[in-house]
């Protein structure tokens, strides 16, 4: 599902760098993370020492890559970024440590997913800015302890769960990133739009913001969906009743539920009488990732009251059947 793949990274770079905020001023929605950092940014930047790390969590394409860049910006320090996944070994994560610069930040999305041997290399580099690594192995090996310069670390990961104790309590801040507000995305979509010289009208930015699962990735995507529409089968302006026509089309429902929402809640109505069902049979059925369906579908689908955890499993609540048009019996 391109709309919401969190590993892809957004077609064009040079694009995808001018649509990002540079401040937080700029930096629209997330009200509380941003008065959060606002006040550590500035003290730290007054005591001049390096800002605490900071751990970002959320579901993907709500800001968080965005946010580390605009939080290095406000301190006037350099970022270096990485990933979980891309440090495999120790070596990987000694060479982007050694780069940094006093006060750098380094960010690594998907932190979660960091082999064991380089996070436990990770402790020492942020409790007490030094690494010890061993060189070589067996008679020859020796232990060699680097002195870092002092630094911040900005981790992103879709699920704090997923994060070790040790890890999580070595950084400082953490800050919850949410779906983002009806208004705030539809904000969101009018500077997109004004970026690009697109016309849009009011309507328009209310009724993509309004599809866009909460998720600015996903409304800047859904726009330039639109867009196309509106230029081949319109006037070329986006506006109500083409935004509906274009996202009808590309199976974006009414409340905003793409094609594989609505097919999780369908199977567990239709296959599974509502649930209770478990969380791997249910990816089984609709043939995605378990962690695909818990990171980014579940989410949304439980934010809306589509969906709900028990002890027993997932089940579909009332609303569900009702935006399905599906009858619904109190006990079921
Ligand atoms: P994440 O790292 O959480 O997956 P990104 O930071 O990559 O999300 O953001 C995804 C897209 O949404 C980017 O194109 C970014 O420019 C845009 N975006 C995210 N947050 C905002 C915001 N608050 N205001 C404007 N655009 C945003």
């Amino acid at each position: 599902n391109e709309f919401l793949d969190a590993h892809e990274h957004d077609e064009d770079t040079f694009v995808e760098l001018s649509l990002r905020p540079q401040t937080l001023k700029q930096y629209i929605g997330q009200d509380k993370v941003k008065e959060q950092l606002e006040i550590f940014i500035e003290a730290a930047k007054i005591r001049e020492e390096s800002l605490d790390h900071v751990l970002l969590f959320g579901p993907p394409g709500l800001g968080k890559t965005t946010m580390a860049f605009v939080i290095a910006n406000e301190l006037g320090v350099g970022l270096k970024q990485t990933s979980g996944p891309a440090i495999e070994k120790p070596g990987d994560l000694v060479a982007l440590l050694n780069e940094l610069e006093p006060g750098d930040v380094l960010f690594i999305d998907e932190i979660h997913r960091m082999p064991m041997n380089v996070e436990e290399i990770l402790y020492s580099a942020m409790e007490d800015f030094y690494i010890d690594i061993m060189l070589g192995s067996g008679d020859g090996s020796r232990s060699v302890h680097l002195e870092l310069p002092p630094f911040t670390l900005i981790g992103a990961t879709t699920r704090a769960g997923m994060l070790s104790n040790p890890l999580r309590a070595r950084f400082g801040i953490s800050a919850h990133m949410e779906y983002y507000e009806v208004s705030d995305l539809k904000e969101i979509v009018m500077r997109t739009s004004d970026i690009f010289d697109m016309e849009i009208t009011d309507d328009g930015a209310l009724e993509i913001a309004l599809r866009s699962r909460g998720t600015p990735r996903i409304a800047n995507r859904l726009l330039k969906r639109v867009r196309d529409y509106a230029q081949i089968k319109g006037e070329g302006i986006i506006e109500k009743e083409i935004t509906d026509r274009a996202l009808t089309m590309l199976d974006v429902d009414r409340a905003g539920l793409d094609y594989v929402d609505q097919k999780i809640l369908r199977t567990m109505i239709e296959m599974y009488g509502g649930g209770p069902v478990g969380l791997g049979t249910l990816a089984v059925n609709i043939a995605e990732e378990r962690d695909t369906v818990e990171d980014m579908y579940e989410p949304y689908l439980i934010q809306q009251g589509f969906l709900i955890r028990t002890r027993q499993g997932r089940k579909a609540t009332k609303l569900a059947y009702e935006h399905l048009g599906i009858p619904y019996f109190e006990n079921d």
